[in-house]
């Protein structure tokens, strides 16, 4: 294994505080013996289990991230989570751009780019999500509308700064579908990032930049998935709700 996967769990708007805490002690203790070198974890709780897990992962190689941000420090934003609260929960990743926020809180590739931009400043690693959705693919314009949500997102995003920058390619027809891409069809996509991060920075800033694929990731899939050349980790939703699964998707299966 040469590459440094990146593993992550969405929980969604799963876990009570006393679930997370139950789930986060069986991560920490089965996922001690793992490499970060070679296969870094993270899990991303809903924002009011994020101190109770990052509490619990203390001393722990498991990275904590949240599943959204306001891309402002503070100010009068009712209902909202600051990048700053996130950073000082012990969060170092962000999920921006889920396609459950694009369908239902109505984000935009703009709206993801000025939360990218915000995550930076405030030394947020973000996940960046993108993706087709059923009819997009049958149309064959899915390159058209990765290309469209990555050149957007990354808009004004100095090169040097991608290095903190994770893509996450999640084919909308295949989140919490049961229904997975062929590792084909996500190699071909995740080729097609590769190359358009390669046009709009260079080749080395494109190797460099970690491109998850996820959409029903399980244990009996990863490692075919992770098999392929530009697939370096999973985004994973229904199989991190329990650490046995999301253990054995860390482990690629075995
Ligand atoms: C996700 O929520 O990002 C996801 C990929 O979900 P699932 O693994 O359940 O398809």
């Amino acid at each position: 294994m040469s590459r440094n996967y990146f593993m992550a769990g969405n929980w969604k708007m799963y876990m009570t505080i006393d679930e997370a805490k139950e789930l986060a002690s069986s991560l920490k203790n089965i996922l001690k013996d793992v490499d970060s070198s070679e296969v870094e974890t993270a899990v991303c709780p809903p924002f009011i289990d994020i101190p109770a897990v990052t509490e619990i992962l203390k001393g722990s190689e498991i990275k904590v991230g949240a599943q959204n941000m306001y891309p402002k420090q503070d100010g009068a934003f009712t209902g909202e989570i600051s990048p700053l609260m996130i950073r000082n929960a012990g969060c170092k990743y962000v999920i921006i751009g889920h396609s459950e926020r694009r369908q239902y809180f109505g984000e935009t590739d703009a709206s993801v780019n000025e939360k990218v931009k915000c995550a930076l400043e405030y030394d947020l690693c973000p996940i960046m999500c993108v993706g087709e959705t059923l009819e997009q693919r049958e149309k064959g314009v899915t390159n058209d509308v990765v290309k469209e949500q990555a050149t957007g997102g990354l808009k004004d995003i100095p090169k040097e700064k991608m290095k903190n920058i994770t893509i996450a390619y999640e084919p909308v027809w295949a989140i919490g579908t049961g229904k997975v891409a062929t590792p084909a069809q996500a190699q071909e996509v995740h080729a097609f990032i590769r190359g358009l991060l390669a046009e709009l920075y260079d080749e080395n800033t494109a190797a460099a930049v970690r491109i998850q694929y996820g959409g029903s990731v399980k244990p009996d899939n990863v490692k075919e998935l992770m098999s392929m050349e530009d697939i370096d980790g999973a985004l994973v939703g229904g199989a991190s709700l329990k650490a046995d699964s999301f253990e054995a998707i860390v482990k690629f299966g075995k």
